[in-house]
C-alpha cells in the first residue's frame, strides 16, 4: 500500500495506473474509520482496479475552529484498516500542499445547499466543495463513493460534478449502524455512555416515522411532530433540525411519499450527530 501526502504525487502514480488500462476509485473520508467507511471502500473494491482512500481532516468546512481541533484523529489505526481492506493508496495530504499559502479559490454549489446542513452550518459546503474537487483533481478517478448518512453531501458532490464536467460516477453506499441502529460516525466516540444511549432515538425516531408512513400518515407536518416528540423524551438531546424532503430538489415536501427524505439532525450530549432515511424504504 502506497502513503502518499503530495497531490502531484498521487496525480502521477495514478496516471501510471492508468497506462496500464487500470480503473482508479476514490473515497473521501476524514479518517478515524470505522465499519460505515469500510464499506465505502469494499464497494470501491468491487468496482475498480485501483483504491484509493483519501484521509484528511479539512479545516475548510469545519465553521468551528474547536469542532475541528476535537475531531477524532488516528493514522496508524486509519492505515492499518486500510492495509487489511486491500486499499492499494492511501493518500493523507500534506495541508499546506493542498491549500498553499495564498490559497483563494474556492467552490461554491447554490441551491441544494441552501437548507438543513447548509443553513446550520454556514460556509460548510463551500468546504466540503472546495476540497472534493481538489481531491477529484488530484486523483483523477473513475468513479468515487460517499455514504448516504450524509444526503445532502452526495446532492453537493453529483450537483459539483456534473456542473464542473468531472467524467466520474458517484456511487452512494447505504448507512451502516450499529446494533442499536445508531448511525455510525467518527464523532459517536465522543458521546459519554448517557449521550450513546439517548443518540440511539435518532434512528429510532426515523423508524417510528416510516412506520407512520407506511400506515398512512403523509402529513408532513405530523411526522415531524412526532420525531421531535420522541427526541424530546431525552434532556441530552438538542434538535438542529428534522425535516421532510424530496430527494431531488431537497425542498421540503408538505405531503409525504415514500420516495421522499426524512432528515434529522441534533446535538447529543455536545456531539452534532445528523441521520436520515428515505419514508419509504429500510436503510
Ligand atoms: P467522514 O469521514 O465522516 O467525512 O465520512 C467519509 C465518507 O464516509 C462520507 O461519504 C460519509 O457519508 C461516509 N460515511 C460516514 N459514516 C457512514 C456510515 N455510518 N455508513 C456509511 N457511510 C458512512
Amino acid at each position: 500500500m502506497d502513503l502518499i501526502t503530495s497531490p502531484d504525487e498521487l496525480h502521477s502514480i495514478v496516471a501510471g495506473h492508468r497506462r496500464h488500462g487500470r480503473s482508479i476509485a476514490l473515497v473521501p473520508t476524514m479518517g478515524a474509520l470505522h465499519s460505515g467507511h469500510l464499506s465505502l471502500i469494499e464497494l470501491a473494491r468491487s468496482r475498480a482496479d485501483v483504491v484509493v482512500v483519501s484521509i484528511f481532516v479539512n479545516p475548510l468546512q469545519f465553521e468551528d475552529p474547536r469542532d475541528f481541533e476535537r475531531y477524532p484523529r488516528c493514522e496508524s489505526d486509519d492505515d492499518h484498516m486500510c492495509a487489511e481492506q486491500g486499499v492499494d493508496i492511501v493518500f493523507r495530504p500534506e495541508p499546506s500542499l493542498l491549500y498553499p499559502p495564498g490559497f483563494a479559490t474556492t467552490v461554491d454549489v447554490s441551491g441544494v445547499t441552501q437548507t438543513l446542513e447548509g443553513s446550520s452550518r454556514p460556509g460548510h459546503f463551500r468546504g466540503v466543495a472546495t476540497v472534493v474537487a481538489k481531491l477529484f483533481i488530484a486523483a483523477d478517478p473513475d468513479l468515487a463513493v460517499f455514504g448516504a448518512k450524509d444526503y445532502q453531501q452526495v446532492a453537493v458532490i453529483r450537483r459539483l460534478t456534473e456542473d464542473l464536467g468531472f467524467a466520474i460516477d458517484i456511487l452512494v453506499a447505504p448507512t451502516v449502524r450499529e446494533s442499536d441502529g445508531l448511525a455510525m460516525s467518527s464523532r459517536n466516540v465522543r458521546l459519554d455512555s448517557e449521550s450513546r444511549r439517548a443518540a440511539a432515538k435518532l434512528f429510532q425516531s426515523l423508524q417510528a416515522a416510516q412506520e407512520a408512513c407506511a400506515t398512512g400518515t403523509t402529513d408532513s407536518a405530523s411526522l415531524i411532530e412526532s420525531v421531535i416528540d420522541h427526541l424530546r423524551t431525552s434532556p441530552l438531546i438538542e434538535i438542529d433540525y428534522v425535516q421532510i424532503v424530496d430527494p431531488h430538489t431537497l425542498s421540503p415536501s408538505a405531503h409525504a411519499g415514500p420516495d421522499d427524505v426524512l432528515l434529522v439532525a441534533a446535538v447529543v450530549g455536545g456531539v452534532r450527530l445528523i441521520d436520515n432515511v428515505v419514508l419509504g424504504g429500510a436503510r
